[in-house]
């Protein structure tokens, strides 16, 4: 079965109606594996044709809003869908996050098991949290492995790798990007953040400070692919992108730098894994 990442969110915690936060799930070696879960994740699902229940193993690259805030309707949609077991990885903090919302949703929970279903699933939920990069230990055919990244809350990358296939999900990261480029040496695929693209006539007020602060906590399309080039991926997906970026200018950017496959994708674009291979420049 061939490797592919659903892009089921591009965008950013900025409102944008033809790009939602970020989400991805991936398809590797027969599992399905989301990461990130931002609001609106279960129904982007569901127009991908990926029925949330499939879905076993969430991976939080951190816990900003606009990468989880759509966890609490997976947990429970899956659930009452039929799925009857989870695992959730993420930087601390995850546990209290999963076991907050499962309390929230108590009664909630009580209400659909007097319908009938069961708690395995909903109740048994495992989490891992990771607190430092390498190896993360998780029952899956799949190697995985995480670095830490640069930005205001702590933050994972991962890396997940099946015999010669291999993707890279950056998580949000400001330079330096060198954990970054190391995680993903030669990988197939690096999934990036490309935030800091300008948006033209920023009504959003205090916006010139805002643009300031966020050089700190995320990378320009040219950045992003400088890990590209660094780390020699052969696929260098660009995504966390604000309303009125320009996708032309972001590929002329990134290609400025990097001479490897670029891609500036939409929501619910389905990226497969390219097995051509690119010669370092
Ligand atoms: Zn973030
Ligand atoms: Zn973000």
């Amino acid at each position: 079965m061939s490797t592919s990442v659903i892009m089921l969110g591009t965008g950013s915690p900025r409102l944008n109606k033809e790009r939602m936060a970020t989400a991805h799930l991936l398809s590797m070696g027969g599992e399905s594996i989301l990461v990130d879960c931002a609001e609106g994740t279960t129904m982007q699902l569901v127009k991908a044709d990926i029925p949330p229940q499939d879905i076993k193993y969430v991976f939080f690259t951190h816990l900003h809003a606009d990468h989880m805030l759509g966890y609490a309707n997976f947990l429970i949609s899956s659930w009452v869908e039929g799925r009857r077991e989870l695992t959730v990885v993420g930087p601390v903090g995850t546990k209290k996050m999963h076991d907050l919302l499962v309390e929230m949703l108590e009664n909630d929970i009580n209400y659909r098991m007097s319908l009938g279903r069961p708690d395995t699933g909903i109740r048994d939920v495992k989490v891992i949290e990771i607190e430092k990069e390498g190896r993360v230990n998780v029952e899956l055919p799949i190697d995985v492995h995480c670095a830490e990244m640069v930005h205001n809350v702590p933050t994972f990358a991962y890396r997940f790798d099946k015999e010669s296939d291999s993707v890279v999900f950056g998580g949000d990261t400001a330079p330096p990007t060198d954990p970054l480029a190391k995680l993903a040496e030669g990988a197939g695929m690096l999934i990036h953040d490309a935030c800091l693209t300008l948006i033209e006539d920023d009504q959003t007020p205090n916006s010139s400070k805002i643009w300031e602060n966020l050089q700190k906590e995320h990378c320009t399309p040219a950045q992003a692919a400088e890990t590209a080039k660094k780390a020699n991926v052969k696929q260098l997906v660009l995504t966390h992108f604000l309303p009125k970026m320009n996708p032309k200018n972001v590929l002329d950017e990134a290609a400025g730098v990097f001479n490897g496959e670029i891609i500036i994708p939409n929501d619910l674009d389905v990226i497969k894994l390219s097995s051509k291979t690119l010669t370092k420049s």
